[in-house]
């Protein structure tokens, strides 16, 4: 979608083909619906510590119905927007599923497209369970936002950016919630220190937890599932919910008409500006498989468009951030602490938020932050932070990391007060 809104800024004749919903999974299933279900858990968790606030609510619950009717009026409104901003813009919006017939020839259902260029933009959708019978309560990330009940008890087979996500929103909800996560720790690729922190706050709520471990076996008893994992251990739930990774939407886009290659696991192989193995077709987004996040499509899809029009960029993957919409919030971007070869030339400043009085006035004391930094330069090169609202705070750091700030530079800032920033003018204020 967004290729398509900077390919018509930019004067091309566009046509948008769409088998779905316009928007994709991030307006539909993803992003959206997600963030608005979690931010309605989050004014339930306000509520009930009211009392603590000074403020008196009788009575604080949450209602799945009312969450997943504000979860789609939100997703509606935007969805509505965006289908006549297109439209209104000169953008052809055909509906039906693409499948190439040539290198310049789709067939979009109901009637042939021919495009100088093309841009796959296909997306992913859930990698199904394999080997374990189908029941009516193992459930995908695309079938919560039609559930019309609270599982009594969950078991989320996979604790990545969207296991984490679901199973801080049914935890508030109610249900029991266990995570089973194949790695050692939850969010495997985040950094140790915020995943650990975020382990004991997922504890603390109830929330079960068991890494190092695989679903074994599955079966059906009465009511419940009963489940076995690998390190033999087991549980009965009411339901499973399976967010153990992507798989690329590509198997039916007939991509061997087009003389386009895709690598293991299906995902569109292309160079690092998208150009695929054909002339003048190229891929972005979850189908090539290389940052499955929103942003970084909508980059990619800015960066072909600008290929096109004489414009070349590229993009920086180390600088597209990594946010985790739990409560609190973990947020990431740039070099890690495990990922630096040489620990030696490389420093971790470290600091909390609960040291700053924002903290105290929200009562969001838990949280901590650290600034990944070159020793000899005082260049920050990485940023990782666990806490309230970080998802807000990450992009000073991308930016800091693009225009090689220094710690130094950082520590002449001024940040407004009270605000949680300020934890960050703290840290660095301790650098001499
Ligand atoms: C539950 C969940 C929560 C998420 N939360 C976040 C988040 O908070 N932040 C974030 O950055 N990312 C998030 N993501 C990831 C994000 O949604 C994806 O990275 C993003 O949607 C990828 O965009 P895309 O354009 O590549 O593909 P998609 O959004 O998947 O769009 C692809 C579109 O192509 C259509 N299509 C597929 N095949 C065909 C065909 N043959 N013909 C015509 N149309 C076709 C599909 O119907 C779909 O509409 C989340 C994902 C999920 C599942």
């Amino acid at each position: 979608m967004r290729a398509a809104q900077t390919a018509q800024k930019k004067g091309l004749t566009v046509a948008l083909i769409e088998s779905k919903q316009i928007g994709g999974v991030c307006l539909n299933i993803g992003c959206i619906p997600t963030k608005s279900l979690l931010y309605s858990t989050s004014i339930l968790a306000i509520a009930k510590q009211a009392g603590h606030h000074g403020v008196s609510v009788t009575q604080a619950d949450g209602s799945l119905d009312v969450l997943q009717n504000r979860q789609r009026s939100v997703v509606g409104t935007i969805r509505d927007s965006v289908e006549r901003s297109l439209r209104e813009s000169g953008i052809e919006i055909i509906k039906g599923a693409a499948r190439f017939l040539s290198g310049n020839e789709i067939d979009a259902g109901h009637e042939k497209v021919c495009a100088k260029d093309v841009i796959i933009a296909t997306g992913s959708s859930a990698r199904r369970l394999e080997g374990f019978a189908t029941d009516a309560h193992i459930l995908y990330p695309d079938d919560i936002f039609n559930l019309s009940h609270v599982p009594d008890s969950l078991l989320i087979v996979g604790a990545g950016a969207i296991g984490c996500e679901f199973a801080g929103f049914f935890n508030a909800m109610g249900s029991r919630v266990t995570v089973l996560e194949i790695q050692e720790t939850i969010l495997p690729l985040l950094d140790l220190d915020l995943t650990k922190r975020l382990a004991i706050s997922f504890r603390k709520k109830g929330i079960g937890i068991v890494t190092g471990a695989a679903l074994e076996h599955i079966e059906r008893e009465g009511e419940h599932i009963r489940v076995l994992y690998s390190t033999g251990s087991g549980d009965v739930f009411s339901d499973i919910l399976v967010s153990a990774g992507r798989q690329p939407n590509t198997d039916l886009l007939h991509l061997e008409k087009a003389g386009v290659k895709i690598r293991d696991g299906g995902w569109v192989d292309v160079d690092s500006q998208y150009r695929t193995s054909a002339d003048h077709i190229w891929a972005i987004g979850d189908c090539i498989g290389r940052r499955l996040v929103a942003h970084a499509a909508e980059r990619e899809g800015e960066i072909v468009v600008g290929i096109l029009c004489g414009e070349p960029e590229s993009l920086d993957y180390s600088l597209i951030p990594e946010v985790v919409y739990t409560s609190p919030e973990v947020a990431a971007v740039g070099m890690k602490e495990s990922g630096i070869d040489d620990i030696g030339t490389y420093g971790a400043l470290k600091g909390r938020f609960g040291s700053v009085a924002k903290a105290h006035i929200l009562n969001e004391v838990d949280g901590i932050f650290k600034i990944i930094y070159q020793k000899d330069s005082g260049t920050i090169v990485g940023a990782h932070m666990y806490g309230y609202g970080v998802s807000e705070l990450i992009s000073f750091f991308s930016l800091a990391i693009h225009k090689e700030t220094t710690l130094k530079e950082l520590k002449k800032i001024v940040f407004p007060h009270p605000t949680l920033s300020e934890a960050i003018h703290q840290a660095v204020g301790d650098i001499s």
